[in-house]
C-alpha cells in the first residue's frame, strides 16, 4: 500500500492522508471518501504511512493538473489565503472534459470514469497536446493567413514598443484602435502555432466582440464566461484540449482553462474591479495574469483607456491618444445630484428631436435607493442587513442588494406609523419610468443588472440600441464597459459625487475613470456633449483628455501611503454573534500588535455593519514589503478571519 497526501477540492480544510494500492502522480484527479461522503481530490505527494487508520482512494480519473497549475494553485492558496483544495477549484485540469453540480462532480457523457489499474501513463498534461499539436497545430491559412489587419504607424509603434517587454500598458483612448493592436499581435502568436488568452471583464465579452474576432480567426475563437451553458462550455473544453480553440477570450475564470501552448495574454480594461473576486479565493485576476505569464515565460499586455496607478507605475506603458474619429466632446457641469433637472431632460429631447441618440447614467438600479420617513427620518432598512432597502415599482417591493430580501412597499413607517414616506436617491428603473411618463415618443432601453440578466437580453438590447430602434439608453456602470455605440451625441452622468466620496482610497481614481469611460462611448462619429452633474467641477475638469495627468498627481497622493507604494489587507470576521465577531477581530489585533514592520491602519465595525444576519468587524493593514504582510497575517490569524489581500472593497 502507498500513501499519498490529498487536496479534497473546494473545500477549506488542509490536505488529508489516503492510501492507494498503485503509484500516483502529483495533480492527479482522484475520488475519495470522507465521513461517508464522496469527494474529489488532487493527488499532492507520497508520503509515510502515517500511524492513523486511513482510507483507500476509492478511484483515479482520467484528469490530471499540470505541474503548472499545481504552481500556480499553490501560490494562490498561500498568497490569497485560502486552502490549496480551493485554489485547485479555479483551474480546470487537462484531460476528459467535467462539470460540477451541487458539489457533485459529473463526468462527460460516456467517457470511461476511471482508469482499473491505476497507472498513469500521462506525466504532465502538456503531453496529451504536444500529440495533437502535430496534427492540427498549424492555422489554417483561411483563418488568418492571409491578414487584412493594416496598422497606422501610430499603432505599428505601439505593438513593437509592447512587443519589447515582458509585461506592458497599452494606454490608449477609446476608440484608438487598441484591439487591431491586439489582433495583430494575436496573428503573430497563432502563426508561431501558439496560442492566445484574451481576458475581458465578464460584461464586455458582448457578441459585438465575438463577431469581430471570428470575422478575423474564424473557428479559431472561443468565448468563455459564466453565462455560457453546460453543454457549450463542454464543446468549448474539446476544442481547447483538442487544440482547435487558439484564441482564448474569457472572463476571469479563463485564466486558469488547460492551454499550455500559450504565446501571449492579453488583459483588457485592466483597470476593472471585475477582475478582482468578491469570494475566496479571492484572487485579482490580472495581478494573477501577470503571475501566469511568467510561469508560462509569455508576454502579458494590459490595455485601458484609464489605467489603474497600479499599472501605470508598475509597467512601461505606450500612449495612444486620440480616436480613429476626429469628433470632439463638450463637457459641461451642473451643480445637482442624482436628479433628471430641466437641464438633463432638455438636452435629451433636443438629441432625440435631432434624431440622435442619447445615453444616461445613474449609479443605482431600482427606482430609488432610500424609502425614508418624512417625519422622523427612518430609513427602511433590511431586517438582515444594515443597508437601505431599495424601491421597486415594477414588482410593488423594496429589496435588500446584498442579500435578496423582499418585501411589499410599506404603507407607513415602521417606527413611528407616519404615512408619509418620501424616496431618495434616483434609480435607472425610474428614470425609464419617468421618461416614459413625460416623453412616450421617446424610446428608452434600461441597461443594468435587473433588465439585462442574460447574455441574449444583452445582445438584443445593444443591437436594438445599434438599429436605433431606442433613443436614450438609461443605465447603471455596465454603460461603461467596453460596447460600441456609434451614434451616441449626448452621454448625461449623474450620481458621480457619490462615488467621488467613497470611503475609498481610490475613490477619485474610480469616479474619473467612470467619467472618462462614459463619456467614451460617445462621440464615436460625431461630435458629442458630456453632462456631468457633479459639485465637484474644479476636480474632474482639468483632467479631461489628461488622464496621465491625473495619474501623475495621483502618485503624490499616494506615496507612502497607499497602493501602489504599500500593500494592503483586509481582515474581516463576520458571525451572526456581534460579540463573537469582534472578540475574534480583538484577539487577533493583540497577535498583529506583536508583529514588526507592519502598520495596523484601522480595525472595528464595518463601514456595513450586517450582512445576511451577521455582523461584520475588519482590521486594515499596511506594509511596505509583501512578505512582511503576509507573514504577520500568517502568525496571527484565527479561524473566523477571513483575508482579502490587495482589497478593492473596503465597506
Ligand atoms: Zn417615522
Ligand atoms: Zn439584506
Amino acid at each position: 500500500m502507498k500513501y499519498f497526501t490529498i487536496s479534497l477540492l473546494n473545500s477549506p480544510l488542509n490536505p488529508l492522508t489516503y492510501c492507494y494500492e498503485n503509484e500516483l502522480s502529483e495533480g492527479v484527479l482522484v475520488e475519495v471518501t470522507l465521513r461517508n461522503r464522496t469527494l474529489m481530490g488532487v493527488v499532492l505527494e507520497v508520503c509515510d504511512a502515517p500511524d492513523f487508520k486511513t482510507t483507500s482512494v476509492t478511484q483515479t480519473l482520467l484528469q490530471q493538473y499540470s505541474q503548472k497549475q499545481m504552481k500556480a494553485a499553490k501560490f494562490i492558496s498561500s498568497y490569497y489565503f485560502c486552502s490549496l483544495g480551493e485554489a485547485l477549484q479555479l483551474f480546470t485540469p487537462y484531460g476528459v472534459n467535467r462539470e460540477m453540480e451541487n458539489g457533485e462532480w459529473k463526468m462527460g457523457d460516456g467517457e470511461p470514469l476511471a482508469q482499473g489499474n491505476g497507472k498513469w501513463e500521462i506525466e504532465n498534461g502538456s503531453e496529451l497536446l504536444a500529440q495533437k499539436k502535430g496534427e492540427e497545430g498549424r492555422v489554417k491559412g483561411k483563418e488568418c493567413g492571409d491578414s487584412t489587419l493594416i496598422l497606422s504607424s501610430k499603432q505599428t509603434e505601439a505593438l513593437a514598443f509592447l512587443q519589447e517587454h515582458p509585461v506592458s500598458l497599452l494606454f490608449g483612448d477609446t476608440g484608438s484602435g487598441k484591439t487591431e493592436i491586439y489582433m495583430k499581435w494575436f496573428e503573430e502568436v497563432l502563426a508561431q502555432g501558439k496560442r492566445v488568452l484574451f481576458l475581458m471583464p465578464e460584461i464586455s465579452l458582448t457578441p459585438q466582440m465575438e463577431i469581430r474576432l471570428k470575422e478575423h480567426f474564424g473557428e479559431a475563437v472561443v468565448m468563455w464566461h459564466s453565462k455560457v451553458t453546460k453543454p457549450t462550455k463542454k464543446k468549448l473544453l474539446e476544442k481547447i484540449h483538442s487544440g482547435e480553440a487558439k484564441i482564448i477570450a474569457g472572463a476571469r475564470s479563463a485564466l486558469f482553462l488547460p492551454v499550455d501552448d500559450l504565446g501571449l495574454i492579453v488583459v483588457d480594461e485592466e483597470h476593472d474591479d471585475s477582475y478582482k473576486a468578491s469570494s475566496r479565493p479571492r484572487y485579482h485576476a490580472r495581478d494573477m495574469a501577470i503571475y501566469m505569464g511568467k510561469l508560462y515565460d509569455v508576454p502579458v499586455l494590459l490595455g485601458s483607456a484609464t489605467p489603474s496607478l497600479n499599472s501605470y507605475v508598475k509597467y512601461p506603458h505606450f500612449r495612444l491618444k486620440g480616436g480613429h474619429f476626429s469628433a470632439t466632446r463638450h463637457f459641461s457641469f451642473e451643480k445637482s445630484r442624482d436628479a433628471i433637472t430641466e437641464r438633463v431632460e432638455s438636452s435629451i429631447v433636443a438629441t432625440v428631436a435631432k434624431e440622435e441618440q442619447a445615453m444616461l447614467f445613474i449609479p443605482t438600479r431600482a427606482n430609488y435607493k432610500y424609502l425614508i420617513c418624512e417625519s422622523c427620518g427612518h430609513t427602511h432598512e433590511c431586517p438582515y442587513c444594515s443597508v437601505a432597502m431599495s424601491l421597486h415599482r415594477k414588482s410593488n417591493a423594496i429589496k435588500c442588494h446584498y442579500c435578496n430580501f423582499s418585501e411589499r412597499v410599506p404603507k407607513a413607517c415602521s417606527k413611528c406609523q407616519h404615512e408619509m414616506l418620501v424616496s431618495e436617491r434616483l434609480g435607472t428603473a425610474e428614470a425609464v419610468y419617468q421618461f416614459g411618463e413625460r416623453h412616450p415618443d421617446i424610446r428608452v432601453g434600461q441597461f443594468d443588472r435587473d433588465a439585462v440578466s442574460t447574455q441574449n437580453k444583452l445582445k438584443k438590447l445593444l443591437k436594438a440600441f445599434n438599429n436605433r430602434e431606442i433613443d436614450l439608453l438609461i443605465g447603471t456602470q455596465m454603460l461603461s464597459k467596453g460596447h460600441d455605440y456609434h451614434d451616441v451625441t449626448l452621454a448625461v452622468i449623474l450620481g458621480l459625487d457619490n462615488q467621488l466620496n467613497m470611503g475609498d482610497y481610490r475613490a477619485r481614481e474610480k469616479a474619473l475613470s467612470l467619467l472618462i469611460q462614459i463619456a467614451g462611448r460617445s462621440g464615436r462619429k460625431k461630435e458629442a456633449k458630456v453632462l456631468v452633474q457633479s459639485y465637484n467641477q474644479a476636480f474632474f475638469e482639468p483632467y479631461i483628455g489628461q488622464y496621465e495627468k491625473f495619474l501623475e498627481d495621483e502618485k503624490q497622493f499616494r506615496k507612502g501611503l497607499y497602493p501602489p507604494y504599500t500593500k494592503l489587507a483586509r481582515i474581516m470576521f463576520a458571525h451572526k454573534y456581534a460579540n463573537k465577531a469582534e472578540e475574534a477581530m480583538q484577539e487577533m489585533v493583540e497577535k498583529l500588535r506583536l508583529q514588526t514592520d507592519i502598520e495596523i491602519v484601522g480595525y472595528g465595525v464595518s463601514q456595513i455593519e450586517k450582512i445576511a444576519s451577521k455582523y461584520r468587524y475588519q482590521i486594515l493593514l499596511r506594509a511596505s514589503k509583501t512578505t512582511d504582510l503576509l507573514k504577520a497575517i500568517k502568525q496571527s490569524k484565527n479561524t473566523l478571519a477571513e483575508v482579502d489581500i490587495d482589497p478593492v472593497e473596503f465597506s
